[in-house]
């Protein structure tokens, strides 16, 4: 799909100031108003207002622009420059949420906490609407954490939003093929929150998709996982029905 679905209208993240101090030296003084300092825009590669191969249930799947990780075999190297993609802010990704149809956000990459400090906003928006966030990462959840404690409050604040965090890097020489949404063996799957933790331990029952959408135009786009060989046998079939 080449065209995301961006809306037009600009909107504004409406936050509540904080209370500025009073003049020590007037006590009466007119207060100051202080603006609290803008988040910055979410660079947004690719959006899918509704999948359901990119996580339980019903989902919007966002993939953010710009990895530095750079794992070999990745799926998406197109997502590793941060100069490519779209800028939005918190309040204009959340407005494309279906609300009623889906059960939560994916995060995907891209590198999300390589965008905390934007990313955080917006899944307060989400969780404060009821639904769930899951994120992949190609960190290490134990890096975050470190991350965090270091003083990184964009960090902690995204992992604090984050119901089902799937972390580590992807390995091409460690497939699996057992559970769902992951690519290689090595990552993790933490319910950092109670919202997903009936689902642990059940993972491999849960079913692993590949979503194949063909626009009026006629131009396809994939989501969910694959492995190559299958992915490559899919877009040879595409094209021969296509002829
Ligand atoms: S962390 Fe994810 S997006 Fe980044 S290189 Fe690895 S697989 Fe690709």
């Amino acid at each position: 799909m080449t065209e995301l679905p961006f809306p037009r209208v600009r909107q504004e993240i409406s936050r509540q100031a904080a209370d500025p101090p009073r003049s020590a030296a007037d006590p009466l003084a007119p207060e100051t108003p202080q603006q609290p300092p803008e988040s910055p825009p979410i660079r947004v590669a690719r959006v899918v207002p509704e999948t359901v191969a990119e996580g339980p249930g019903n989902r919007f799947a966002l993939w953010v622009q710009g990895c530095t990780i750079r794992c070999p075999g990745c799926f998406n190297p197109q997502y590793w420059t941060s100069r490519g993609g779209t800028e939005m802010s918190a309040a204009e990704l959340f407005a494309m949420i279906p609300e009623r149809r889906v059960e939560g956000v994916t995060l995907l990459g891209g590198e999300p906490f390589e965008q905390a400090a934007a990313l955080a906003p917006f899944t307060r928006l989400v969780q404060d609407a009821g639904l769930t966030v899951m994120s992949f990462t190609g960190y290490t959840l134990e890096q975050l954490e470190a991350r965090a404690a270091a003083g990184d409050t964009a960090t902690e604040q995204l992992l604090a939003a984050t119901d089902l965090l799937i972390d580590g890097p992807f390995i091409r020489e460690d497939l699996d093929h057992e559970r769902p949404w992951v690519g290689s063996r090595n990552q993790g799957f933490h319910t950092l929150t109670p919202r997903y933790s009936h689902l642990q331990g059940a993972w491999q029952q849960l079913p692993d998709r590949l979503e194949i959408t063909v626009a009026a135009d006629g131009t396809t786009a994939v989501n969910g996982w694959a492995d190559s060989e299958t992915l490559d046998a899919l877009f040879a079939e595409l094209r021969r029905t296509k002829q």
